[in-house]
């Protein structure tokens, strides 16, 4: 490799780009939406993230949510060397599943564990089990959430497809769009309508525990309750996306909001990145009267070489049995005084602004304080142009946030008083940037 010359992000973007289509493995990494030279990064310690240039960043990103502890968290570290150690993979079972698989029951009301290796097999295999569960073909889901990239939920996906403003994607079939019915979030009348007329078609109802791919989007009181409620009326299962919010947004994640709150659980759970603490592992978890129609104990056919990866699980178990009420009590302390720090600075500044906010993560949308966002139209149309020369400020004053508007802000137990403190020093620059725009 000649890596030697790629010392600066533009010669790493250069070399990507002539090898990965676009540069990237993951389409928002290419700084579509806000320009400018993605940051290649070289390493990571607690709240900072180190770039091929040696510059340093306070990393509002996490990996996209699994850095629960921070970057380089030693008991993590100690437990993935100790599984690599043992063995990188053997396509058996091994005693790491079981043991993340029991933390997992441990936390939330789940009897059976089914490790995959990314949040898109675990969803695409939810729909899969719903459908040979209840005999039934049809799935509803809610306009700019995202499950992934699976066929029939990119339907009007968010995430990098709302950034892109794509209404989902090219290579979708027809057929596959035609089986998945798609609702605006927040809209109850618009639910009943549509249980109304295909209620004994619809297999599932799948929904983010809190929508995140938006720009974080709350549901209105009792709307979770509701879904619960409509589901079971109508013989549909509940599937519950905790993929992004899982033992994130609270130490019970989005269930930790909603259903723990109201003594109701859904049906089949989605689970990802915090399980995984940084490497590739997911999870759908639920009863056991359904998870045992999975293979090979029942005829809904799931596989994976790589799914249960020893090295996984034991990152992902180490990561979970650290997250003690101190780690949600940090989290909480630094999403808090983020989120304070940038309301002040865009008031400063005068900027419209609205933020959302699901346990510790949040969003903020621009233009929509009249409203807030109540769903992906609210999301759509605010004035998502300041946020490009908002983050370009940011990433100049050394903090790397999420590369796209549609997108919580993700902080970790690491990011200490000097961590959160670079933050608020470059929000002032950031909102002046936003009001100019
Ligand atoms: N569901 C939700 C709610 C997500 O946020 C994501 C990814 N951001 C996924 C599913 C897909 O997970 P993965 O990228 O691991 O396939």
């Amino acid at each position: 490799m000649t890596t030697s010359t790629r010392t600066t992000n533009a010669a790493a973007f250069a070399a990507a780009q002539a090898v990965i289509p676009g540069g990237v493995d993951s389409p928002v990494r290419a700084f579509g939406s806000v320009g400018g030279t993605p940051r290649f990064m070289a390493g990571a310690r607690g709240p900072y993230l180190t770039d091929v240039e040696g510059r340093e960043y306070v990393d509002l990103v996490c990996s996209w949510g699994p850095m629960l502890l921070g970057h380089g968290h030693p008991e993590v570290t100690e437990a993935v060397h100790a599984a690599v150690d043992r063995g990188l993979g053997f396509g058996t079972s091994t005693l790491e599943e079981t043991a993340l698989a029991e933390l997992i029951a441990a936390k939330v009301p789940v009897e059976r564990v089914r490790f995959v290796s990314t949040g898109t097999e675990a969803t695409m295999t939810a729909l899969r089990l719903a459908r040979g569960v209840t005999g039934r073909n049809l799935i509803v889901k809610f306009a700019g959430c995202y499950h992934g990239h699976s066929d029939g939920l990119l339907a009007a996906a968010g995430s990098g497809v709302a950034t892109a403003a794509l209404p989902g994607s090219a290579g979708v079939t027809e057929a596959a769009a035609s089986e998945t019915l798609v609702v605006d979030y927040n809209d109850r009348d618009a639910l009943e309508a549509v249980f109304a007329e295909h209620g004994e078609r619809i297999a599932a109802l799948i929904t983010e525990a809190v929508p995140c791919n938006m720009g974080v989007v709350e549901p209105a009181e009792g709307f979770n309750a509701f879904l619960r409620e409509i589901t079971a009326r109508h013989g549909a299962l509940l599937i519950w996306d905790e993929v992004l919010t899982g033992f994130r947004a609270t130490a019970t994640g989005g269930w930790g909001l909603s259903g723990q709150v109201d003594g109701w659980t859904p049906d089949i759970w989605c689970f990802g990145k915090v399980i995984g603490g940084g490497m590739p592992a997911a999870a759908l978890a639920g009863s056991a009267e359904i998870m045992n129609h999975l293979a090979p104990l029942g005829p809904v056919y799931q596989a994976g070489t790589l799914s249960g990866n020893p090295v996984a699980m034991a990152a992902g178990h180490a990561t979970l049995s650290r997250a003690d009420d101190a780690v949600y009590a940090a989290l909480q302390r630094a999403s808090d005084a983020v989120r304070e720090g940038l309301v002040a600075a865009l008031d400063a500044e005068g900027v419209d602004h609205s933020i959302q906010r699901a346990g510790t993560l949040f969003s903020v949308a621009f233009g929509t304080s009249g409203t807030g966002v109540r769903d992906y139209r609210d999301a759509q149309a605010q004035e998502a142009f300041r946020y490009a020369p908002f983050f370009q400020s940011m990433l100049e004053s050394g903090v790397y946030l999420p590369p796209s508007v549609f997108e919580a802000w993700f902080v970790s137990a690491a990011h200490d008083d000097a961590a959160v403190q670079r933050v608020l020093d470059a929000l002032p620059a950031a909102a002046k940037a936003a009001a100019a725009a």
